[in-house]
Order: C-alpha cells, then structure tokens, then sequence
C-alpha cells in the first residue's frame, strides 16, 4: 500500500508517502516561522495556503519516480490520500482539508481523515514494533497520556489548561526568544540550577499555567515560589534565566514522568512510546528512559523527524486505516479543530484483544 500524507495542523506545511511494502517514508515539509511572537492562526493558514502545494508536488514526484513495475504508468502513484482532520487551528485545518479533498478527486484515489493525536502515537507504536504500549504525547498544543482498551485510544490523564510545548513557547517569548522556544530552553537549561518553581499533578492530570506565571515572575522580580521576599542572591532583580529553564524542565518533564509510571502501573504495560514535538529534548527522554529502566519496561522515542509535527505519521496511519478499510466520504470530511483522540474507532487494530 502507498499512501500520500498530509498534515497542516498548525505550523507544519507536510506533505509525505509511505509504501507499507519498503517501510519507506519520505517526508517534505515547509515550516511556518512567525516574524515576532507565537503562531498566528490566519498567517499559518496562508502559509499552508502558499506552501501546501510545492511539498505535494514533491511528495507525488518522489512516488512517482519510485514507482515499481507493479503500478503501470498512468495509474495513481497513491492509493489513497490522508489528511490531519485535527486537533489543530481551525483555518490551516480548512486549507488542507480542502487541499486533500481535491487531490483524492483528481487522483481518483479515496481520502482517510487521521486524527493528528493518535497519529502521533500510532508512528511510535510503527516505529518500535510494541503491541500495546502506553503513549505519552507532549506536542505544542498538547499533553496526554493514552493507552487502548476495548477499540479505543483512552486518554488516562491530560492537561487541564495548555500544552506543554506551548507552555514553554509562553515563557521564552516573555524573555523575548524567537519561537519556538523549545530548544533554546533545552540549550540554556545546560547551564542552570534548580530554583522552586510549583510542580502541580492532580490525580492523572497535570497543569502548566501557575508554573509558567511563577516562571517569569522569578525571571523578572526573583521570586520564586519559597521566596516571597523577592530579590535573588547575587542582588540583581531577577533569577537567571538559566536557572528558570532548568527549573521549568525538571519540573515539567519530572511531572510527565509521574504521571507517565502511574499509567504503565495502571495499566500493567511494560511499553512506551513518546510523541509529540517535546518529545525531542534529550532530559524528558533520560527521565522516562530512567523511569522505564527502573521499571524494567521498555522504552521508545521516534526519531526527530517523526516527533515533530510531519505528514510521515499520518500517511502511515493512513495506510493503516486504509487497509482496514477505514476511508471517509467527501460529504462527511469536515474538519474538526477540537478532534479528540478517544474520538476514533480504532479500526486497524483488530488483532488485539479487549
Ligand atoms: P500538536 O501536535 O499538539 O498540534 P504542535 O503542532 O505545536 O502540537 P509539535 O511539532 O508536536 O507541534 O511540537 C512543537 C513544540 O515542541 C513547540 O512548542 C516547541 O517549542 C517544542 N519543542 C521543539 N523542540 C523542543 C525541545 N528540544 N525541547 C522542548 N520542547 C521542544
């Protein structure tokens, strides 16, 4: 099966095929980047707008020169067409929607709507051969934990306010860092010491905004949640910025990974899978890696390119659900910017058992 993937949720302009006969995935993407500030939703969707069609005409290049001699020229270089139905920002969803609606009909090829969550899980669970892993997203816009049970990916804790990416992407554009703020938290976090910041789980749930509130009040005025005096030992005003990101990793990544070992405990996995753009920073990774270790369950990241937002997932989740049969209809491919993930009959996984 050969399937062409598209993703546009929110700052990614990707577009990729996956032949679930080489396991090749070839991915091109065009990444938004704001002037000043955060993703603004209408610039993202024109930027889908401009970029969408040059990464499918690549993505269909690519499949057309690979094609073997079991497709004959003139036939569609895909057999069906995938495309994130969300969660993501209502307008860059729109404009792909409606760019893989058009591509399904001109191939003449069926369209699968994915949903861009379990997608993130689903190239893990790809990726590391698992049967049943437990999966932990930490994307921009998100933060879940998710296992299945009874034809379904149920969420077994989430935020109760941001995602964790954006979170971060809060607090370094507080400092006045370009976005995303990601990496260079992780590049300062290098030189820093721990400083209190809250570290607030609830039951399976976690909450980012006191921490991000507390965060820049340390960067600016040097209070930190046991220091309501103010002020910081050396007398300038503020925490070293340092210290803020290193804090906020321990913290966040160190509150993920609780709530990450109570669901394999819940659960009785010994699997896990990571997802989702935060997935990339090397500390989250050791504390789970560690956590796992410890626990004497395994433990797998995808490689960056499958972490981050990207077309790879949802064309192979897409040829997953298009083997099971699993296509939509033109007339009911509306989008769905708050599509949750225990949203989706799992189709694709009829082997498992209840
Ligand atoms: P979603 O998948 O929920 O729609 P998204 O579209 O924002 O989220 P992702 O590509 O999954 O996108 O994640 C992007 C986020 O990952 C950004 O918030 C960015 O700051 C964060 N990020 C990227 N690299 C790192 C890193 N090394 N450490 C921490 N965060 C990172």
């Amino acid at each position: 099966t050969r399937v062409l993937g598209i993703e546009g949720t929110a700052w990614a302009a990707s577009a990729a095929v996956f032949d679930s006969g080489t396991d090749d995935v070839f991915i091109e993407t065009d990444a938004y980047q704001p002037e000043s500030g955060g993703i603004h939703p209408r610039e993202a969707a024109e930027h889908m707008h401009d970029a969408i069609p040059k990464v499918v005409e690549r993505a269909l290049e690519h499949a057309r020169e690979t094609q073997g001699d079991e497709r004959p020229a003139g036939e569609p270089p895909v057999d069906a067409v995938a495309f994130s139905r969300g969660p993501g920002l209502g307008p860059c969803l729109r404009t792909v929607g409606t760019a893989a609606r058009a591509l399904s009909q001109s191939l003449g090829v069926p369209l699968v709507g994915v949903n861009h969550m379990v997608a993130h899980l689903e190239i893990g669970r790809h990726t590391s051969g698992f049967d049943s892993p437990v999966c932990l997203n930490a994307s921009g816009a998100n933060a879940h934990l998710l296992a299945y049970r009874n034809g379904r990916y149920r969420v077994l804790g989430e935020t109760m306010d941001t995602g964790v990416g954006n979170a971060i992407d809060k607090f370094t554009r507080h400092v006045g860092w370009s976005h995303p703020g990601g990496p260079k938290v992780e590049e300062a976090a290098k030189e820093g010491e721990y400083v209190d910041l809250p570290y607030v789980v609830k039951g399976m749930d976690f909450s980012f905004s006191g921490i991000m509130s507390a965060a820049k009040a340390a960067y600016d005025d040097g209070v930190s949640a046991n220091d309501a005096s103010g002020g910081s030992s050396d007398g300038s005003d503020g925490v070293p910025v340092e210290d803020v990101c290193y804090s906020l990793q321990e913290n966040i990544f160190g509150m993920l990974t609780e709530v990450t070992e109570r669901a394999l405990s819940l659960t009785g996995s010994d699997e896990l899978v990571l997802g989702g753009g935060v997935g990339q920073n090397a500390r989250l990774r050791e504390m789970l890696a560690e956590m796992c270790d410890q626990r004497g369950a395994d433990f797998h990241a995808p490689e960056p390119r499958f972490l981050r937002d990207n077309a790879g997932m949802i064309a192979v989740l897409g040829a997953k659900m298009y083997d099971a049969g699993d296509t939509l209809p033109l007339e009911e491919s509306r989008v769905d910017p708050d599509f949750r993930p225990d949203q989706v009959p799992v189709t694709w996984r009829t082997d498992e058992p209840d």
